[in-house]
């Protein structure tokens, strides 16, 4: 057993390639892992074990024909229950979907499954997405790996718990507000929002589309980083995405500029989160880096912003789930009869609530009060980013006001759930690249930091993020 403990990307492949054991026994040992620990975690929805194995005998043959193999060969993962995997199981957590089976990968799951990558099964999440804890799943409610009592952060709850309790090296989750950055936080694990553009969302179930980015979890920032450049690229099933330009440029700290937004740092945060984020950057200020205030000032604008424009998108997004198309569908008299039927009994409260406040924001009469004007304060919280990264090169910031909550103690007040991506949902408005990585601990809860960059510069945050990991 113990040659499978604290195992990383380049473990792995040196365990492999070294014969120190085989693919099977890798994913075998995943396998029994997530069958101990997922009673109490909750941390999947589906195991996808036949194929796993099937995938690992593949690999074992390929070495014992001593083929070369990928880096990333064998290495076992987890996928939110919101991305597809062809003839697995996608129910984006909602009861709509229960029945449904992807019928083709996500470009994402194509790009790991050709460097030979295993897929261990679907991790939970909140319905479509929309949450902050886990809790709006529509299946079952999964449990910080840190404290059980606790939620694991949202929406790719799942994805980050998995990681955080050893069920997987590295997971795949998608965020359109703080869905990767925040559960990363609250389960004390690396996590990646690219940059808008960066990662195809070609088989991603929408929630918003101008703001939804795929991205990786893992338990240090080199793994995370041999994941994002494993799925990253341009998609010709994305019109959206884009090629990034390769950047070798070493990483100095000594001539790093970061600016700290006040706005970040004023009230409602918890005065133990502020101290370990701070912290944090006393060090980086002590190994080099400079150290500069700025200000992001429509930062204030940004929650009511977000929760317009990314109702909005939803409502519009979600209105394919009618019962014809896809999963539940349920009898009525006629046709609208058959739509109303099938949309009561198939989405949660959750959803509905949002679906209503976007069909709202959208209608004629309220488009110009709130569509059309949160566009322009969009522009606005873009442009305060655009100003700030010609001065600094990366922006320090907490994660969330708080680490863990405990579970139920924000499923009955909506507001106060939204309030827990005050950090995080300014970064999908921008479209810009944020890693979460913990930064320390409050009690035995783990606190996340953020490295905000400008666009398309996820090399050096990630760089950022090793120089991190190794002062902490
Ligand atoms: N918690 C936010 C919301 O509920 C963000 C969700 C997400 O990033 N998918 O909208």
């Amino acid at each position: 057993m113990s040659q499978f403990l604290n195992l990383t990307i380049e473990k792995i492949h040196k365990g492999l390639t070294g014969k120190k054991f085989s693919a099977q026994e890798l994913t075998q040992h995943y396998l029994d892992t997530i069958q101990e620990k997922d009673k109490d975690i909750g941390a999947f929805l589906h195991i996808t074990e036949k194929m796993a194995l099937e995938q690992a005998d593949v690999v074992d043959k390929a070495i014992a024909n001593k083929e070369e193999i990928s880096k990333m060969s064998a290495v076992p993962y987890a996928v939110k229950d919101a991305i597809m995997v062809k003839d697995v199981p996608c129910t984006a957590g909602s009861k709509i979907l229960e029945n449904y089976t992807a019928v083709y990968d996500a470009t994402c799951i194509d790009k790991l499954k050709t460097k030979g990558a295993i897929c261990l099964g679907k991790t939970n999440l909140d319905e479509f997405a929309m949450g902050s804890s886990t809790e709006h799943s529509a299946y079952k409610t999964t449990k910080n790996p840190h404290d059980l009592t606790r939620v694991p952060g949202g929406s790719s709850g799942g994805s980050a718990a998995s990681v955080a309790a050893n069920e997987c090296i590295f997971s795949l989750g998608s965020d359109t507000g703080g869905s990767i950055r925040q559960p990363a936080s609250f389960c004390g694990v690396v996590g990646l929002k690219p940059t808008y553009g960066a990662v195809s969302r070609y088989g991603l179930i929408a929630f918003a589309s101008s703001l939804d980015q795929i991205g990786p979890f893992a338990s240090n920032v080199e793994d995370c980083e041999i994941v994002f450049n494993a799925i990253k690229g341009i998609d010709k099933n994305d019109s959206t995405s884009v090629e990034l330009k390769q950047e070798n440029s070493k990483f100095d700290i000594k001539k790093v500029k970061i600016g700290i937004p006040k706005e970040y740092f004023a009230e409602g945060i918890d005065k133990e989160v502020k101290e370990v984020v701070e912290g944090m950057i006393e060090k980086a200020e002590k190994n080099g880096a400079k150290i500069e205030e700025v200000s992001l000032p429509h930062s204030k604008y940004a929650l009511p912003c977000y929760y317009i424009v990314a109702t909005s998108e939803a409502s519009a997004n979600l209105a394919r789930f009618d019962g014809i198309k896809y999963g539940l569908s349920v009898k009525g008299k006629d046709l609208i009869d058959e739509y109303f039927k099938t949309k009561t009994q198939g989405f949660g409260d959750e959803v509905k609530r949002r679906i209503m406040l976007g069909s709202f924001c959208l209608s004629s009469g309220y488009y110009d009060a709130y569509y059309s004007r949160a566009q322009k304060v969009r522009a606005l919280i873009r442009q305060d980013f655009e100003k700030v990264f010609k001065k600094v090169d990366f922006l320090f910031t907490p994660v969330s006001p708080f680490p863990a909550f405990k579970l139920g103690e924000k499923m009955d007040d909506p507001l106060r759930m939204y309030l827990a991506d005050i950090y995080t949902i300014s970064v999908n408005l921008a479209g810009l690249p944020a890693l979460s990585m913990p930064a320390g601990k409050v009690g035995k809860l783990p606190v996340g930091l953020q490295i905000i960059g400008n666009h398309f510069t996820e090399s050096k945050i990630l760089q950022a993020g090793k120089f991190i990991e190794t002062i902490l």
